[in-house]
């Protein structure tokens, strides 16, 4: 099954059980100051978790473009390393508002795995929350029972509240989940483990795919629970886990999703996928990183010095440089990869092609610009690395600055360079440096205007109005009290 087909049949799946199917929310975020980039399938439906808007249909379903890459969930590290952890992912997800509830979702989630994707029910686990196998709950709203019926006790695991209890913040609607786990362990990995029950993190082959949350209480500000007045559904499932548990690869990156991409760049580079550790996670850092970049530009995210455009631009400059490192790119590259992606994806996410051409003009631009600076960047870090060894194997905070400031190395990726040679960064350092340098740029100019505000949690802001009233642009004012 490729992987269009597995996106279709997810879809025409949750259509046959009366699911309106909608079409991903734009990856970027404009409109919520406390978050940048979708991170979940639930992120666009906030408002109808919190009662603010009616739900158009008590039951949806799509597939979600999501990045992780800040914040709560940040993924950046692990991509390239291993093999299921990516920057930009899709999320499938079907949901429920105040209509159907654990029963159905389970079974369901159940149904869709083994019946349509037929995946082999002993290579499945689940997990529970610990306090839903409760004999005060009705059977059919006790995790534990449900899946009993389907699936042998010793496959479902009991989870703490640190990995089955999801919580939206601090406060406001929350619950217990129930994972499902995939194991993709050869029998020769499962023989050396033998008996076991594995979760993801146990086992790089053993990966979870699936989340269900069950959003039935409100957590109040004294941490209290209260039952909510409707009990909600939320999934989410990983789109290229799904299709390397189906396709029975080893990594996503095995898969079709990832492989025209992969292909593309080894051809560039000149070298074989699959031979070679370093140039290996270079392809992969790079088949990650042009996702990220291209779906969030075509959305309308441009690279920049601050907020969602410096993590896109951090993005782009860490695959410039694995490409510019190990696999010998002294010209932008990036950009060519675009056109792949837009036309492995046009079906799905029309955008990408209806926006190709700015998409990749706005790449090469940024390829060229820190192309120029990064060989030179480079050869600083080379030329010092004596007086670093005398600093306890340490890139001290100054060099580090001068490294962001004059040659525009994203403090991750001066920590990234460094971790390869043994060194650490004194980041602490760095942010002094930093900080001296906003100062003197506040004291150059008085006002800096933006056109968003990120609020501080700790201070309450207070809506003074918009600032000027031309249509083309609003700026919205807070003042902090
Ligand atoms: P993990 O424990 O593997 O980091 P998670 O628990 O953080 O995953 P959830 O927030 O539960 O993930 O998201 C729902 C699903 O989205 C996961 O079960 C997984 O299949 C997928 N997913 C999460 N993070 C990523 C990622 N960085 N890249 C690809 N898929 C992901
Ligand atoms: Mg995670
Ligand atoms: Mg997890
Ligand atoms: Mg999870």
């Amino acid at each position: 099954m490729n992987s269009a087909e597995i996106r279709q049949k997810f879809l025409d799946f949750f259509a046959s059980k009366q699911h309106q199917i909608v079409p991903s929310a734009p990856i970027v975020v404009k409109d919520d100051p406390t978050l940048m980039f979708i991170n979940s399938g639930m992120a666009p439906f906030k408002d109808y978790f919190l009662g603010n808007k009616p739900a158009p249909s008590k039951r949806i379903a799509d597939t979600q473009k999501c990045l992780r890459v800040s914040g709560k969930h940040n993924d950046l590290e692990e991509v390239g390393y291993d093999t299921y952890h990516h920057t930009m992912f899709e999320m499938l997800g079907n949901w429920s508002f105040g209509d159907y509830f654990k029963k159905e979702a389970l079974e369901w989630s159940w149904e869709l795995l083994t019946e349509v994707y037929k995946l082999p029910k002993d290579r499945l686990y689940v997990s529970v929350f610990q306090g839903d196998d409760s004999e005060n709950l009705p059977m059919d709203q006790n995790a534990f029972n449900i899946w009993k019926s389907m699936i042998a006790e010793d496959r479902i695991l009991m989870g703490s509240k640190k990995d089955n209890f999801w919580e939206m913040g601090d406060t406001g609607p929350c619950g217990p989940c129930s994972e499902i786990h995939v194991d993709l362990r050869t029998e020769e990995e499962r023989a050396q483990v033998d008996g076991k029950s594995l979760v993801n993190n146990d086992h790089p082959q053993v990966v979870e795919i699936w989340n269900n949350v069950f959003m039935e209480f409100n957590r109040l500000a004294d941490g209290s629970l209260v039952k909510l007045p409707a009990q909600h559904v939320d999934t989410g499932m990983g789109f290229e886990r799904l299709c390397m548990a189906i396709q029975g690869k080893r990594s996503n990156y095995d898969t079709d999703v990832f492989q025209p991409l992969i292909q593309y760049v080894a051809k560039e580079a000149g070298v074989k996928y699959g031979e070679n550790e370093k140039t290996d996670i270079a392809i992969r850092v790079i088949s990650d990183h042009i996702r990220a970049i291209a779906f969030t530009i075509a959305d309308g995210q441009l690279p920049s010095n601050n907020k969602a455009g410096y993590v896109i631009r951090r993005i782009l400059r860490r695959a410039v440089r694995y490409g510019f490192t190990f696999l010998d790119f002294k010209k932008p590259f990036l950009f060519k990869l675009a056109e792949v992606l837009a036309d492995q994806m046009a079906h799905v996410f029309p955008e990408l092609k209806q926006q190709l051409g700015f998409v990749q003009r706005v790449i090469e631009e940024e390829e060229n610009a820190f192309l120029r600076t990064l060989e030179n960047g480079l050869k600083r870090l080379d030329a010092l690395e004596e007086s670093f060894k005398q600093n306890n194997n340490t890139i001290d905070g100054k060099t580090a600055f001068e490294l962001y400031d004059t040659f525009g190395f994203p403090l991750d990726l001066t920590a990234l360079i460094a971790r390869e040679k043994g060194f650490t960064v004194d980041e602490a350092g760095f942010g002094v440096e930093m900080e001296q340098q906003k100062n003197r740029s506040r004291n150059a100019s008085a006002t800096e205007q933006t056109d968003w505000i990120i609020l501080q949690p700790d201070v309450v802001n207070e809506f003074i109005g918009y600032d000027c009233d031309t249509s083309a642009s609003h700026i919205v004012r807070y003042r902090q009290v």
